[in-house]
């Protein structure tokens, strides 16, 4: 069966992230990502989560104590741009995921830009564990969507294919801008044993 975006990155993460990791959540919004990651991480695993609205920050926590889950999450009420310094002590991720634009039920001229977004995704990069993921859901019916993805697009077209795959991944004969997966996994590269 042909999944959705959000459901084929899930299904990538499931595959990817192992018990134990630290992994990123960086647009929490209502919650759903932060508790897949933090079921997969298991209570000796680590997410961390970020968000600009007050609100995603409530409604995630509300999901993630009902779930029982709040032990291996940090919420951070911060944009993702600084995850340069929140990542500063901390080696290795196993997976990261986004999910772009606005959160339904508020308000939806609060929404990603294209400069956060990929200074986030740069700084991730390096820090990917071989074989892992990160996941971006990129919507563009909205004001300012098309131009985040498009940039995404160029961004992620021009990472050295020796040091990474990146799929493209989404519904052609859909009405109304149904939103692509991209998905970006570190390869071992040759010269490593
Ligand atoms: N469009 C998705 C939901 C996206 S939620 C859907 O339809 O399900 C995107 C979230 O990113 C929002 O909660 C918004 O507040 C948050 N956000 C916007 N800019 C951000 C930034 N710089 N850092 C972290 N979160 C940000």
């Amino acid at each position: 069966m042909l999944l959705s975006a959000v459901d084929f990155s899930h299904r990538l993460l499931k595959e990817t992230v192992c018990k134990g990791d630290l992994v990123i959540d960086a647009t929490v919004g209502n919650g759903n990502d932060t508790v897949l990651l933090a079921t997969l991480v298991g209570p000796t695993g680590k997410v961390i989560g970020f968000d600009i609205q007050k609100q995603a920050i409530e409604n995630t926590k509300q999901k993630l104590l009902f779930a029982g889950l709040t032990d291996q999450v940090t919420l951070l009420h911060q944009g993702h741009e600084t995850l340069p310094d929140v990542l500063a002590d901390h080696p290795e991720i196993g997976g990261a995921i986004f999910n772009l634009g606005y959160m339904h039920g508020t308000d939806k001229t609060v929404i990603t830009q294209k400069d956060t977004t990929i200074h986030a995704v740069s700084a991730l990069l390096p820090k990917l564990r071989i074989g892992s993921c990160i996941t971006l859901v990129v919507y563009s019916g909205h004001p300012g969507g098309m131009e985040e993805k498009q940039a995404l697009l160029d961004y992620v077209s021009g990472l050295n294919q020796a040091l990474y795959k990146v799929l493209q991944y989404g519904f052609i004969n859909q009405i109304n801008h149904p939103p692509i997966l991209i998905a970006i996994e570190k390869k071992k590269t040759p010269y490593m044993k």
